[in-house]
């Protein structure tokens, strides 16, 4: 199968090399016989309906977000339109925050976000940086953990009743304070993790991919496990780091 991912700013928001979260959906899709497509979407884009079935943006300094959150929330209701439709979403970091309502940037600029996600960002004076580990629960009774790494100025507040993408067992999260980080919402994820962040948290990537695969055939598939001893070498490694930071902001 064709799995088609639209990579939205590619050369804007690529902080800490999000760009290796699509060489993982690559690999991963390869290995299980199917092909994915990458599209880079940026400026002037235009989104033919039902085309594509994930959705990437990584994060930036507010710099970067301030060049490209103009065109992103041009492109907004398309993309609302296209997971209304079931496509499915990642969003880290500065991407994730534009996935909100909008973003009240360090210099106070707001910038407008495409409202796809129940959230606001105000940047603070100082940053959160570490790295991090939650424990999510993205299907009822499953509980599985994600490491990443953090760096944001930005604290992210959720709408009431939104339900965040995890639980903070170390790190700062969303805000530092209220224990919460990313934002969950059917098949849309937005996170602060960087790191990359599928590398080391491979049950994400094939969740992404189950979920692109459903916005195609109608049923995400269940994968075949694949030996991932690296990939969980590298958890552990990743969350013995957070685990040892320790507590919260
Ligand atoms: N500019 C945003 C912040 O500092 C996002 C940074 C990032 O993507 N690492 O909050």
């Amino acid at each position: 199968m064709r799995i088609t991912v639209g990579h939205l700013f590619p050369d804007y928001l690529n902080i800490y090399a999000d760009r290796g979260n699509i060489a993982v959906l690559e690999q991963r899709a390869r290995w299980r016989g199917h092909e994915l497509e990458v599209r880079a979407l940026g400026g002037g884009a235009s989104l033919a309906p039902g085309a594509h079935d994930l959705f990437y943006v990584g994060g930036g300094q507010d710099r970067e977000q301030a060049l490209i959150a103009p065109e992103l929330a041009r492109l907004g209701p398309e993309l609302i339109a296209a997971v209304g439709a079931g496509a499915a979403f990642l969003a880290v970091c500065g991407g994730y925050q534009l996935l909100g309502r909008r973003y009240l940037d360090q210099s106070g600029d707001e910038l407008p976000g495409i409202g796809l996600l129940p959230l606001e960002t105000v940047a603070g004076s100082r940053r959160m940086i570490g790295d991090v580990l939650l424990e999510c629960e993205l299907q009822p009774g499953v509980r599985r953990t994600l490491a990443g790494f953090e760096n944001h100025a930005g604290r992210t507040l959720l709408d009431e009743g939104a339900e965040p993408l995890g639980r903070v067992i170390a790190g700062f999260g969303n805000d530092g304070e209220s224990g919460y980080e990313g934002c969950r919402v059917g098949r849309v994820i937005g996170t602060y993790l960087h790191g990359p962040l599928l590398p080391r948290n491979p049950w994400l990537a094939d969740w992404l991919l189950a979920q692109a695969i459903a916005h195609k055939t109608g049923e995400a598939p269940a994968f075949e496990p694949l030996p991932d001893h690296l990939e969980q070498a590298a958890h552990e490694v990743s969350s013995q780091r957070a685990e040892a930071r320790g507590g919260r902001y």
